[in-house]
């Protein structure tokens, strides 16, 4: 049985007193079972939320981290850092940063490789553009985006990685994959993963889908097979949709 997760990516959303609020909320919403649930708050809230998901189940995350360990990076964050004030997990490779930053393969790869370095658990986002499924190139885009990235690691390392189907175009669009969309590309990374390391490893692996998940299509797109979980944007800064979607692993 792999593991199910959620995380809440709030990108750059939440003052500090929204981020109480909304990690407060998320601590009385009760049981969420055997799902790892993850919150991913901006740098500067990063402290207060380990703080207060102490004792918790509850894990915080990072948006993002640098590919070096330290020196002169301007407004940068090294995993040390983060590791210093308790965060553990970082996403990387979601296609805003691989947009707006110019986040590069080659960038992502040392990044996670320094991440590894730290012994943090990434969540490693990647998926095509609208232009891709038309001309019908998703699955060559996301074979690249997974192989120059993460296919150089040991498998040992595979056991720190969790992957994030991400289409471009379903992404704060309120367009969604289709559950049968999502399932066809996950049972396709699975098989990637199995070519290349093993089939046992390859079971292992959580796979989560994002792209507009909302309460009222999490449990359809979540009952897929290969699907093990979310990674949710917009509906995340909701304590009330975030907790529905949650359940609806
Ligand atoms: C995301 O940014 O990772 C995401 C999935 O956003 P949304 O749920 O808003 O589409």
């Amino acid at each position: 049985m792999r593991t199910k997760i959620v995380a809440g990516n709030w990108k750059m959303n939440n003052d500090q007193t929204e981020t109480i609020t909304l990690i407060e909320s998320l601590k009385n919403q009760g049981n969420f079972g055997s799902t790892r649930v993850i919150v991913a708050p901006s740098y500067v809230h990063l402290s207060q939320a380990v703080y207060l998901t102490t004792n918790s189940v509850i894990e915080v995350a990072a948006q993002n981290v640098h590919e070096s360990t330290s020196g002169a990076y301007t407004g940068e964050v090294s995993p040390a850092m983060l590791c210093s004030v308790g965060i553990q997990t970082v996403i990387l490779g979601h296609s805003e940063r691989r947009a707006h930053f110019g986040e590069s393969d080659v960038t992502l790869a040392k990044k996670v490789i320094n991440a590894l370095d730290h012994d943090m658990e990434i969540i490693f986002c990647f998926g095509e553009e609208l232009e891709d499924r038309k001309f019908d190139n998703h699955f060559n885009v996301v074979k690249s985006q997974i192989s120059n990235v993460l296919f150089e690691l040991r498998a040992s390392a595979w056991s720190k990685i969790v992957l994030a189907y991400e289409p471009v175009w379903a992404i704060g669009s309120g367009e969604t994959a289709s559950p049968e969309q999502a399932q066809e590309m996950h049972a396709f990374i699975r098989n990637l993963v199995r070519d290349k390391y093993d089939a046992d490893l390859a079971e292992k692996v959580s796979i989560l889908y994002g792209g507009s998940v909302k309460p009222a299509n999490a449990q359809e797109i979540f009952s897929k097979q290969d699907v093990d979980g979310g990674l949710i944007g917009g509906a995340a800064l909701s304590a009330a949709d975030f907790t529905t979607i949650i359940k609806s692993t």
